[in-house]
Order: structure tokens, then C-alpha cells, then sequence
């Protein structure tokens, strides 16, 4: 048994109803969770995310598969018996409650003694830094301040493992940014696993010690921010984390043969035949002079601090270059351009 491991499921799959109205919300899902790990779940919406969460809280049972905590069978444990709690998006707090009586609710229900619930609540208060709120009402909150009730009342219990189901998609952005470091801090500072899901991908690269891309019931990667970003295995995960160009090519004396007749120097392992490569738009720069390449410039629009450039390559092919506004020249809808790719970065995905 691997004693690093906080979560593991096995082979997890999930079908809801059955016959002609059946769906597979999770086909066939393994996946290890370090403990002490910020793991996020990442994916668009129907993909299956809240669904595997549901199967690790205990609220839905796997139709197939197992799921493990610190190397014990958890799969028909009910909720309350595994040491796992959930936030959800919707804080549901007691409104009738006090931000205290909300916190300790569920010590209490456990039949912790009196003393030992208020020392609970006052070190996840002071936790969440909210120890001048535990006599108010949540409808005296704003709603920032209501999710770090909602995060103590589920840190008190002190779980090994705390799930949070989008617990930030209601908060304004600037709130959301702000809530990001703090459930970051909250993660270091109590060592707990931490398993947050959410469909929003810059939220889990900037947040996650691993991540794990899910789509349509299946997890296609589980890598560090930078092996999600920089690596992506497949199409579907390029193209869902950041923007990314997609050209089709063919492997050919160990470079690639894009649409426009160019050969790149791409880093090849073994690959034949067709291919396809996936290039961020960072990784491509203009110039006015002549380069590898050369195409047209159709649409260039002024981000801020980046100008995104699209530019028509020779086979028509578009291409995304994103440039720093200030560093180099300007372009504009109509010059023709010299295009360069930074071949060493550029990902070969088998077509
Ligand atoms: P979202 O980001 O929208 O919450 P998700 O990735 O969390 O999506 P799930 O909620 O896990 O996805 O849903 C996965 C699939 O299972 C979806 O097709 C959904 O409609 C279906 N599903 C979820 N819960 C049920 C249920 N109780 N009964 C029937 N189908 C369900």
C-alpha cells in the first residue's frame, strides 16, 4: 500500500438511471490523490466532475469500480462515516444560525462536547479570519465572508480529505481572486487534501498542485500546471486549456510537412504519418522581415498588454500569434509577414 496516497479510485464508473434513459456520467475512472495535494478537477460542464466528487463524499454510489481513503475500502461507506467533507457552490448555511452555531452544527450533531466545539470554532474562525463574525447571522455577510463560513464549518471536523464542488463561481471576480489565495493558503497551512473542481481552466492552473482534465466521463490527463500546459496529450486538452493553433502535417525525414509545403523541426518521438501540432499562440512570432514562413495578416486585436494576431498562412491556414504590444512593431489587417514557430515547443499530437 502506497501511504502517500489519499484517494484512490479504481476503475469508477457511474450510470444514472437505466434502459433507453441511461446516462454514463463516469465510464471508467482511475485516479491517485496524493496526500496533502491541491488536486483540482477540471473539465466543461456534463463532463462528470461533480458527479466523481459525489462518489468520493459518499452522496452517490459507483456502479462500478472502488474507491479508496489512505488504503481503506470507502465505496459503501455512508457520508458521515468517511473523514471527508464538502463545500458547495451554494454556501448552504443555516440563516437561522449564527456564523458560530453554523460552524460547530455539524461537531455538535456528532456529539462532540460543548467545549470542544467552541475551541473548534474559534481556531477555524481564526482560520478563515472571521473570529470578530461568530455572533452574526449569515444574512448579515457578504458573500465572500459567507463561503469562509461555509469553508470553517467544514474544516472543523478537521476531515483528511475536503471537496469543493465550484465554491467560488458565485463571487465576483475581483472576490474570486482574492478567495483563490486564500483557499491556497487555507491548504498549506492545515495540510489537508484539498479536491476542487471547476470548469474554469486559468482557476485551476493557477491554484493546483496537479490537475486532471476530464471530458465526457473520462479523465484524458493528470499532470502538473505546466505538463497540462506545456504537454497537453491530446487535442481536446490543448484546445480546452489556453488558446492553441492547431496545423495538420506529416511526418517526413523526421520533420514535419505542414499544409504550406514548410518543414519543421519539431521534436518527434517515433511518430509516422499524419500528425497534428499544437502550438500556442505565444510561441509564434511576426516580423517584418523575411522568416520561416510567411503569411497575411487578417484580424489583429489590442488586448492590453498583448496584441493577438491572425494571421493567413500560405494553405490558408489561420494562425494565432499573441505579441506584447509594447516590445515590437505593429501590425495591420493586410501586411504580409514573416511568421517563425518555436519548433522545440510546439506539441505533436498523433492525428
Ligand atoms: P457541471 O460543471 O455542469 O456541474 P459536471 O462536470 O460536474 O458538470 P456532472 O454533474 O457530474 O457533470 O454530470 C455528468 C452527467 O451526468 C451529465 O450528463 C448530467 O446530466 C448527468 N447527471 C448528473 N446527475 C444526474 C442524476 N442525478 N440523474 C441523471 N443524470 C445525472
Amino acid at each position: 500500500m502506497n501511504t502517500d496516497i489519499a484517494i484512490d479510485a479504481r476503475n469508477v464508473g457511474k450510470i444514472y438511471g437505466s434502459g433507453a434513459g441511461a446516462v454514463t456520467a463516469l465510464g471508467d475512472v482511475s485516479i491517485s490523490i496524493k496526500k496533502g495535494e491541491f488536486f483540482t478537477l477540471l473539465g466543461p460542464s456534463g463532463c462528470g466532475k461533480t458527479t466523481l466528487l459525489r462518489c468520493i463524499a459518499g452522496f452517490e454510489t459507483p456502479t462500478k469500480g472502488s474507491i479508496h481513503l489512505s488504503g481503506t475500502d470507502i465505496t459503501y461507506d455512508p457520508p458521515y462515516q468517511r473523514p471527508v467533507n464538502t463545500v458547495f457552490q451554494s454556501y448552504a448555511l443555516f440563516p437561522h444560525l449564527t456564523v458560530a452555531q453554523n460552524v460547530g452544527f455539524g461537531l455538535k450533531m456528532r456529539g462532540a462536547a460543548a467545549a470542544d466545539v467552541a475551541q473548534a470554532v474559534d481556531r477555524v474562525l481564526a482560520l478563515v479570519k472571521l473570529e470578530d463574525f461568530a455572533n452574526r447571522l449569515p444574512q448579515q455577510l457578504s458573500g465572500g465572508q459567507q463561503q469562509r463560513v461555509a469553508l470553517a464549518r467544514a474544516l472543523a471536523p478537521e476531515p483528511q480529505v475536503l471537496l469543493l464542488d465550484e465554491p467560488l463561481s458565485a463571487l465576483d471576480l475581483k472576490l474570486r481572486k482574492e478567495m483563490q489565495s486564500e483557499l491556497k493558503r487555507l491548504q498549506a497551512e492545515t495540510g489537508i487534501t484539498f479536491i476542487f473542481v471547476t470548469h474554469d481552466q486559468e482557476e485551476a492552473l493557477t491554484m493546483s498542485d496537479r490537475i486532471g482534465v476530464m471530458s465526457a466521463g473520462a479523465l484524458l490527463q493528470v499532470g502538473t500546471p505546466h505538463d497540462i500546459y506545456d504537454r497537453p496529450t491530446t487535442r481536446f486538452v490543448a484546445d480546452f486549456i489556453g488558446e492553441t493553433n492547431f496545423l495538420e502535417g506529416s511526418v517526413e525525414d523526421h520533420q514535419v510537412r505542414i499544409g504550406t509545403g514548410d518543414l519543421l523541426a519539431v521534436p518527434l518521438e517515433g511518430e509516422t504519418g499524419p500528425v497534428t501540432l499544437a502550438i500556442r499562440p505565444e510561441q509564434v512570432s511576426v516580423t517584418s522581415a523575411q522568416a520561416d514562413m510567411s503569411g497575411k495578416i487578417t484580424d489583429a486585436t489590442y488586448m492590453g498588454t498583448d496584441t493577438h494576431y491572425t494571421i493567413e498562412l500560405k494553405d490558408g491556414s489561420p494562425l494565432v500569434a499573441r505579441i506584447q504590444s509594447k516590445s515590437t512593431a505593429t501590425f495591420d489587417v493586410g501586411d504580409t509577414v514573416g511568421v517563425a514557430i518555436d519548433a522545440r515547443a510546439v506539441q505533436v499530437l498523433k492525428s
